[in-house]
């Protein structure tokens, strides 16, 4: 059975041009960067090409770029550097909607004394600013907010945030995992200090991620060693995964226009056909700003697992935003911040494209959902029959 391939904001298939550039570095290429021997030494030029590649996407200088183990360590990197170098300062900005990358370090920090304040969000998954303004102080030690929210897609007004922030003297950190590669990005232009992205979230590695550290920004580094990355962070590079996000960042640069105009027409087409032909079905998070891949639509009254074994039958995989904990399934952090009922938070499904989708499989989709949510709602006990 062929697979069609909805899930691209969990991770991505990595392009072939960059499995290219990274297979030479395991068996012919795989000298250390930091020997003295030409045949390592070769790689350090390999890393300073692959830091130029990212730094074009993001519009940002080469010296700024700390590669990492991926989205989660450069959260962590961010959050707890930027505390570490502000030892006078306790308190954590952030929102109810971010990745655990995020939230889970601020509430453990909690625990360790720091005070965090999670902003809430609208309906539309959207920020209120003015919160945003009324709980900045002196205090203040970060901010972090996400670019663009991995479940619904909704994006926050990043450059307006960071210039409040700026005025405050806090640094600004925000978690751009899912935004990279699918909207523009200029670093350059714009007060964000810290940056977070992931290999495998766009037709990269897994493994291997990048902090933006803006010049002149405050931040102590989580990994002691070596004196790698400038000492940022230290460990022997992984050369096949920085490579690869060069690579897949100069993809994104060439490819930027064509394949996101691309992927939110498959998409656009994909939801307007599933909230037509699917009574009590609703679109979660604000249909304008949003990530051009993203859907995330709810069925009223069946479970989202159910949808999404039913779609599995047909090789389509998307996914729900429930958490199976401890035997039951608790409805997605983010559907609940937005006030989403809970018969609709439970029957969510998220359809996540990418360049590699076609017309023809969302064609199949359309034709394949409907009857699904018919023969489900035809079972679930929460819907009322009429006699
Ligand atoms: N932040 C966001 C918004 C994400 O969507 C993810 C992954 O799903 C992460 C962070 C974690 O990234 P990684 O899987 O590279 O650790």
């Amino acid at each position: 059975m062929r697979t069609i391939y909805f899930d691209n904001n969990a991770t991505t298939k990595v392009a072939e041009q960059v499995f290219e550039e990274i297979h030479p570095h395991f068996c012919e290429l795989y000298g250390n960067p930091s020997s003295m021997h030409t045949f390592g030494g070769q790689i350090g030029r390999k890393i300073r090409q692959a830091r130029e590649q990212v730094a074009n996407l993001l519009g940002c200088d080469p010296g700024e770029i700390v590669f990492t183990s991926g989205g989660t360590e450069s959260d962590n990197m961010a959050i707890k550097g930027a505390l570490t170098a502000q030892p006078n300062k306790r308190t954590i900005i952030t929102t109810r909607v971010e990745h655990p990358a995020v939230l889970t370090v601020c509430r453990d920090l909690e625990s360790h004394g720091y005070t965090v304040v999670e902003l809430n969000v609208d309906k539309e998954g959207l920020l209120d600013l003015d919160e945003l303004e009324d709980q900045l102080d002196d205090d203040t030690a970060l901010v972090t907010i996400m670019y663009a929210n991995n479940e619904t897609g909704v994006i926050f007004p990043i450059d307006e945030i960071a210039e409040l922030v700026a005025d405050k003297g806090a640094i600004f950190h925000t978690d751009a995992v899912q935004a990279v590669g699918k909207i523009p990005l200029n670093l350059s232009k714009s007060n964000i200090d810290l940056l977070s992205l992931s290999g495998h979230k766009l037709h990269g590695p897994k493994g291997v991620g990048v902090l933006y550290v803006r010049k002149g920004t405050r931040l102590s580094p989580l990994m002691l060693g070596g004196h790698q990355e400038a000492g940022r962070r230290a460990g022997t590079e992984n050369v096949p995964g920085i490579v690869g996000m060069g690579k897949a960042c100069e993809l994104a640069v060439e490819n930027f226009k064509a394949e996101n105009n691309k992927v939110k027409s498959l998409r656009d087409k994909l939801e307007r056909a599933i909230l037509k032909e699917c009574p009590d079905s609703r679109l979660n998070g604000d249909p304008e700003n949003r990530l051009p891949n993203t859907t995330n639509i709810s069925f009223e009254y069946i479970e989202g697992e159910a949808i999404l074994l039913m779609l599995d039958q047909y090789g389509i995989c998307a996914s729900s935003g429930s958490a199976c904990t401890s035997g039951s399934l608790e409805p997605s952090h983010v559907l609940r911040a937005m006030g989403v009922p809970f018969t609709a938070a439970h029957g969510s499904i998220r359809f996540s494209l990418s360049r590699y989708n076609t017309e023809e499989e969302v064609d199949f989709t359309i034709e394949k959902l409907p009857p699904i949510i018919n023969q489900l709602r035809e079972l679930s006990p929460f819907v009322t029959k009429n006699a």
